[in-house]
């Protein structure tokens, strides 16, 4: 079977494109950034109103089949980079993304857009149905994780759409959902260090099916027994990580940052 190291299942449906580009509420005068253009599917109605639109594509091919197809575009710009690297800080601020993120590498760039999300307006991006499950999980979901934390913590999140792999050439393995990611002003809890924040929240879900307990230890010699039960900022240990709200982590981690020693 051909290897297809990038990701590179075009949209062949004109009219989800639009109906994307739609769904990313775009004003003319929006600075844009898309990211992995491919054949341009998404691009050419994005420039119908983006000012300026910048695209990053990896690979060479593509990037000057672009040039040419949209030679005659003044608001087109067109960067070779690969934008699990770029340095986001380099095009401007207000930007609106939108994009058809490449699968093997869709999780790695939300993060690092979300690292530069002083610059960001919002993303409306394709992903991975089930990274997008992960996104949107309430506490008490098997979905819920870490990675929920971590989006829900910067961002509020809006499910869009489904996209079927057969709207896809070559179909992936894979369906699709369409999802808005908007950066908060400021993180959604008030927490007192977010290393610490994030640190209890990785290890709180290290063994998913472990309790507290077993997955804080270290921290044990914060913990405090209550009536048989062990607790650490009034939360009954012996519940699993996956039970807990954001503000939840927030008041373990600002317990624990303002105790520990
Ligand atoms: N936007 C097009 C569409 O909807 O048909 C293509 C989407 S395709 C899922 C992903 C695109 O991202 C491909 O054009 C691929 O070459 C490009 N790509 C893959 N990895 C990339 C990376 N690390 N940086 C920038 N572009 C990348």
């Amino acid at each position: 079977m051909k290897k297809r190291p990038l990701g590179q299942n075009f949209l062949k449906d004109p009219s989800i494109a639009q109906e994307i580009v739609r769904l990313a509420q775009i004003s003319p005068q929006d600075p844009i950034l898309e990211i992995g253009p491919g054949k341009g599917i998404l691009t050419q109605f994005l420039l119908e109103s983006a000012n300026p639109l910048t695209a990053l594509e990896i690979d060479k091919k593509l990037c000057g089949e672009l040039k040419q197809k949209f030679a005659t575009k003044s608001n087109f710009r067109l960067i070779e980079a690969d934008a699990a690297k770029f340095d986001y800080g380099s095009i401007g601020s207000g930007l609106k993304v939108v994009s058809n993120l490449p699968y093997y590498a869709a999780t790695h760039i939300v993060k690092r857009l979300i690292h530069y999300r002083d610059r960001i307006a919002d993303m409306t991006v394709m992903m991975q149905k089930e990274v997008v499950d992960r996104f949107v999980a309430h506490p008490g979901q098997k979905e819920y994780g870490s990675l929920t934390v971590f989006i829900q913590f910067h961002c509020q999140v809006e499910r869009l759409m489904e996209i079927d792999k057969t709207s896809f050439s070559p179909p992936p393995k894979i369906d699709s959902s369409l999802v808005k990611l908007t950066p908060l002003s400021g993180p959604r809890v008030l927490v007192k260090n977010q290393k610490t924040f994030f640190k209890v929240v990785n290890a709180a879900f290290l063994h998913k099916r472990k309790m507290l307990k077993n997955n804080l230890k270290d921290w044990q010699n914060q913990f405090q027994r209550e009536n048989d039960h062990m607790h650490l900022a009034g939360i009954d240990l012996s519940r699993r990580g996956e039970t807990l709200s954001i503000a939840d982590f927030a008041t373990l981690s600002n317990f624990i940052h303002t105790h520990h020693d």
